[in-house]
């Protein structure tokens, strides 16, 4: 399908605000291509470069040596700004930051009306986007009376609405109950299986993680796992020395598995997990 974001090399720190001071690189040489329509979770624990990995998606923050490409452009160029922009939305955390307008639809119009969309265009594309995210029917609503999985899914409807091709989300369910998280995460599944946008999702949660095309695991500043949640989460030694948890139920089988059983160690979830002891119960 080819890729729609690429990092070459990408090195970025921050300013120290003491002179002297240089801090130590936030991303470290990361090299990664993010293909058109996948559905990528990105894992790591705190401070280990998530977000500012994020943040250089779209040009918030720009590289210190190597290249980030958006579809070609080039994030350190200036002119290209605007259209990276167009082209990767970013949802951030916290929910009552994001939100700009004291009506639902007009949040989510803020963002089209700022490209000079038409005001008919406008209209049409809201309506869409708040069916997308399946919150139509409070398009009327004021935002801070919506809970915070509709508030989160609000915001992804003003991204939708800019009509990006591929949407990153730092940590969006992080302040949310488990009803708004998994609004959130399944909302994000369907945009990205029927509309076929590229999804970036950050986050801690195993759970989320195992749903994903691919996981990528951070540390330091560096990629150090990267492939299927299946070969990922089988590397459970590397997990948990980087202060990540893995799934529950592969935890079980690994625990199983070391006290001389013999169940696969690749298992993701209870069901799978449920499968393996069934079957281990039968062989007897
Ligand atoms: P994560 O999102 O995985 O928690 P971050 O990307 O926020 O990690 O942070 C990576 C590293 O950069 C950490 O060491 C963090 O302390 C540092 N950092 C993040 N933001 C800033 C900032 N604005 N100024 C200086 N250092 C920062
Ligand atoms: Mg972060």
């Amino acid at each position: 399908m080819g890729s729609i974001i690429e990092f070459d090399n990408v090195c970025f720190r921050y300013e120290s605000d003491e002179e002297n001071q240089i801090l130590p690189l936030a991303v470290d040489n990361v090299s990664l291509c993010i293909e058109k329509g996948s559905f990528v979770a990105i894992l790591g624990h705190n401070g280990s470069g998530k977000s500012t990995l994020a943040k250089l998606t779209n040009a918030i923050n720009i590289p210190e040596s190597g290249t980030v490409t958006v579809k070609g452009m080039n994030t350190s160029d200036e002119g290209f700004t605007d259209e990276i922009r167009k082209t990767v939305g970013m949802v951030f955390q916290n929910p009552d930051n994001q939100i700009v307008a004291t009506i639902v639809e007009d949040d989510v119009a803020f963002g089209p009306e700022n490209l000079g969309v038409a005001p008919s265009e406008i209209r049409r594309r809201v309506d869409e986007a708040l069916k997308a995210v399946n919150m139509y029917d409070f398009r009327n609503s004021e935002p801070h009376k919506l809970s915070g999985g509709q508030k989160q899914r609000v915001a992804i409807a003003g991204v939708i609405a800019m009509q990006t091709e591929c949407i990153v989300l730092d940590e969006p369910t992080a302040m949310l109950d488990p009803n708004g998280r998994k609004e959130v995460l399944s909302t994000v599944r369907k945009l990205n299986e029927e509309l076929g946008i590229t999804i970036i999702f950050v986050t801690h949660f195993m759970d989320e993680a195992v749903t994903a095309d691919r996981v990528i695991v951070m540390d330091s500043g560096k990629v150090i796992i990267d492939g299927t949640p299946r070969e990922v989460f089988s590397q459970a030694d590397k997990l948990i020395d980087v202060g990540l948890d893995i799934p529950q139920a592969t935890q079980l089988a690994y625990a199983l598995n070391a006290e001389g059983i013999d169940i696969a160690t690749d298992i993701l979830d209870e069901n799978e997990c449920a499968e393996a002891i069934y079957k281990l119960l039968r062989s007897k």
